[in-house]
């Protein structure tokens, strides 16, 4: 039996706001302050150096990517933490186009995160073999994997839309033509139930600041199928991943263990606020918070559905298609999402027309998600939204 959710009591919510935004950047957890205090203070104030030993920083990054492993169905030892989602993309698509040498095409689909593709972009040219980035619709994906393809690279779900690709299935048709898959986790990890090792994919990647709740720049992890850990050559070749970092030897050896996919020092400070922010999922059983996830989305569409009818749905309908997000699209939802952020419910926005909302059952509840849309509601009907104070253009959408 898991817990019970929400547990708003182990996260700091400010008074008035309605948080939907969880899928971007998550809730700060109460006991993450005081460790980081903590490891300022007593470890780096006091142990100074040392600290790699005594506070074990150095184990740092394996220790906490095994906790996190817990949460994505990955058995211990074959996630690492480190660096940003970015460079973890780099080096998992790097790990798998070694993997098949004589195949040249990376197959993604038009609804992934733009850094994914732009990574690949930039790591084909960096190779120089004539590889090849083919996208397909996120829909016709399945029938676009070949036997001409390396490397199957998705992300599990859409940023935009909160589209849900079948990660068995994809995987089993990539394995079938002989191809490699890499998952991005970005919008899964903490979202939903994933069951890596199930699957069988060969590599995944994601984000912690999403619904993890690491925190702002929160480190990345990466998964690696245990039986493949020893064959990879790591592309990004740091001192970190070499087996003895301390021999300071002039030639590289990579780490026998998932600790060759580390590449430099690890952010300490960062990945100490992420592995207490990792306390809050003690107890939790994942198919219960997907469970409270999909209820609160059925609620938060059911109601804008009947409550707001200029709105259109832009998340797939049905729930098995969908992740922990909501997204519904309006010519000027970029002014309709600065109204509410301005009465207390935050969510985001997303170019051209899409506006997120993001549902974290373990600090939203179903009276959030009925306030959010009384508030919604009430913006859309007497179009506070047309003020020309909410239509000026933030940096960061
Ligand atoms: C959020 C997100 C990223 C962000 O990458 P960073 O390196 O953390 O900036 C990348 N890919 C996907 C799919 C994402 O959703």
């Amino acid at each position: 039996m898991g817990v019970s959710l929400p547990r708003k009591e182990l996260f700091d919510l400010p008074e008035g706001v309605i948080y939907l935004d969880g899928n971007s950047l998550g809730v700060l957890p109460k006991s993450v302050p005081e460790r980081l205090a903590q490891v300022t203070r007593d470890e780096w104030g006091k142990e100074l150096i040392r600290g790699w030993n005594t506070a074990k920083w150095m184990d740092q990054p394996a220790r906490v990517g095994d906790k996190l492993g817990r949460l994505i169905g990955a058995p211990q030892g074959s996630v690492m933490i480190g660096d940003t989602l970015t460079i973890k993309v780099f080096q998992g698509l790097a790990a798998s186009l070694q993997m098949r040498p004589d195949r040249k095409v990376i197959l993604s689909d038009t609804g992934n995160f733009p850094t994914d593709l732009y990574m690949a972009e930039g790591l084909i040219d960096t190779i120089g073999k004539g590889h090849a980035l083919q996208l397909a619709k996120p829909e016709a994906v399945l029938d676009a994997i070949d036997d001409s393809v390396a490397v199957v690279m998705l992300t599990q779900v859409d940023y935009r839309t909160g589209r849900m690709h079948d990660m068995a299935a994809i995987t089993r048709r990539a394995h079938k033509v002989g191809a490699v898959m890499l998952w991005d986790l970005a919008h899964s990890a903490g979202a939903l139930e994933v069951d890596i090792a199930g699957s069988n994919c060969e590599f995944a990647v994601g984000c912690t600041y999403k619904y993890l709740n690491g925190g702002p720049g929160a480190p990345a992890f990466i998964y690696v199928r245990p039986d493949l850990i020893g064959t990879i050559k790591p592309t990004l070749a740091g001192w970190l991943g070499h087996d003895a970092p301390f021999a300071f030897e002039t030639g590289y050896r990579p780490a026998p263990s998932i600790g060759r996919m580390r590449v430099g020092t690890p952010p300490v400070l960062q990945t100490s606020a992420l592995e207490a922010a990792l306390d809050v999922w003690e107890g939790v059983d994942m198919a219960d918070l997907r469970a409270a996830s999909v209820a609160l989305c059925e609620v938060f569409i059911k109601q804008v559905g009947a409550r707001c009818p200029s709105l259109t749905l832009a998340s797939p309908r049905d729930a098995a298609q969908r992740g922990s997000q909501v997204s519904f699209a309006f010519p000027d939802g970029y002014a309709v999402m600065a109204a509410l952020i301005e009465r207390g419910v935050i969510g985001d926005f997303r170019a051209p027309d899409i506006m997120r909302f993001g549902f974290t059952p373990l600090y939203i509840d179903r009276n959030d998600v009925i306030a959010a849309v009384d508030i919604l509601a009430d913006i859309m009907d007497r179009k506070t939204w047309k003020d020309p104070k909410y239509h000026v253009k933030q940096a960061v959408t």
